[in-house]
């Protein structure tokens, strides 16, 4: 088996980049995924897609995929159930505050329509919750949410359209190299010459770019989603729910709620085994911000990974030390929105082409540098 470019992981980075690729042109494309497509993270997403950061790439490529989305049915067939109900920061504290003031203006010089509100107006757009303690909310009504699979499933669909093979329950065990340069990758199904590797393989990055001796310093998190019961009286657009004081946040998930909160106990790790350890904290967020929510009752939930590095940002770029090995991968929580705009950017640094937004900023190069990147508006 030959192949002009091999993609590691089926998740929506990997069939995003998989489909930009087929797409343009490119010839032998081969994505391999050791489980099902969307098995990893992507699959454990809310779903939240944004635009609302302060890091200008991070804005810029929320904005270009936010695009995308809204044209993703049109494009590939796929209804991902995009809902543009905006999302809402909810903001307790001066230093908050002044950040997001100066994101909002960001935001805006970038075509981003956020705007800082007061909490009046934000319990208007979200009634569920409290506005004790709240000094403002930022709000930005082009955000909102959508089906992490159906994305996945779309991009996968139409990459094979286009040309591309996906092998699934297919794993990368090795990295095969000749000097400096790649000559093939070893599989469960067999070796695929190739000059070409893809890392898209999320959490489990740091040990796919080992195998050609690239440092990818991306650490798995746990983090816990639960669903409830249905919630009468749900307004149809209702924001995606955010209290930045302690990350507790929802959104519609059919007739109830999707509920999620960080778990500053939770240590690096595989597991995405779920636990109750995080509820007393989630109900105390609940009792500060959003005191309906306790009388919910909990009908399931599940566990998935964050994809996180030292400084909260995408790794996205070119390996220098072996010829050719691309990246797209940590994250850190903000991946799945980014899907669309990556692809799209991983394709023109494979072809050579100038992409929208030069992201040479976010590469892995940057630790040694000691050029750090640090998100602010993260989740
Ligand atoms: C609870 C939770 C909530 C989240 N909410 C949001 C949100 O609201 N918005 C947002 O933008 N992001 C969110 N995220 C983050 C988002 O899910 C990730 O950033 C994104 O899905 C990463 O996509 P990916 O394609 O890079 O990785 P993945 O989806 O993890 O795909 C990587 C794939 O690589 C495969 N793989 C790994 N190693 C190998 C190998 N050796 N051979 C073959 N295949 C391999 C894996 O099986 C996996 O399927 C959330 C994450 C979690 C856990």
């Amino acid at each position: 088996m030959r192949a002009g470019v091999v993609v590691i992981g089926g998740g929506v980075m990997g069939t995003s980049i998989a489909c930009h690729l087929a797409r343009a042109g490119v010839r032998d494309v081969v994505l391999v995924e050791r489980d099902e497509l969307a098995s990893g993270s992507t699959s454990k997403a809310a779903g939240g897609v944004r635009a609302q950061f302060s890091d200008e790439l991070n804005i810029q490529l929320g904005a270009r995929s936010l695009e995308a989305f809204a044209r993703y049915e049109e494009d590939t067939g796929y209804d991902i159930g995009l809902h543009r109900v905006g999302y809402l920061f909810l903001l307790s504290t001066p230093e908050d505050v002044a950040s997001f003031e100066a994101g909002v203006r960001l935001q805006n010089s970038l075509g981003v329509p956020s705007r800082l509100i007061d909490p009046a107006a934000a319990r208007r757009l979200s009634p569920l919750i409290s506005t004790d303690g709240l000094l403002a909310a930022a709000f930005s009504p082009d955000d909102g949410h959508c089906t992490p699979e159906a994305v996945v499933h779309g991009y996968a669909a139409a990459a094979r359209r286009h040309g591309a093979t996906i092998w699934r329950h297919c794993e990368l065990t090795g990295i095969e190299l000749h000097g400096d340069d790649i000559t093939a990758v070893m599989t469960s199904r067999g070796r695929i010459a190739t000059d070409t590797v893809i890392c898209a393989a999320g959490a489990w990055s740091r040990a796919v770019g080992a195998m050609a001796g690239v440092d990818l310093p991306v650490e798995p998190l746990r983090r816990q989603i639960a669903v409830t019961e249905p919630v009468d009286g749900l307004p149809p657009d209702l924001p995606m729910t955010i209290d930045f004081t302690t990350s507790l946040y929802f959104h519609t998930e059919g007739p109830g709620l999707l509920v999620g909160m960080s778990d500053p106990e939770e240590r690096p790790g595989f597991a995405t085994d779920t636990h109750d350890r995080w509820i007393p904290r989630l109900g105390a967020a609940m009792e500060q911000r959003a005191p309906a929510l306790l009388d919910l009752r909990r009908t399931g939930g599940w566990a998935g990974l964050y994809e996180l590095t030292p400084d909260h940002n995408a790794l996205i770029g070119e390996a220098t030390s072996v010829s050719r090995f691309l990246y797209a991968t940590g994250f850190s929580g903000h991946g799945f929105l980014q899907g669309p705009a990556v692809g799209e950017v991983v394709r023109d640094l494979y072809l050579g082409r100038v992409p929208f937004v030069d992201v040479s900023p976010l590469s892995v190069g940057r630790f040694a540098a000691d050029a750090l990147r640090p998100e602010a508006n993260r989740v």
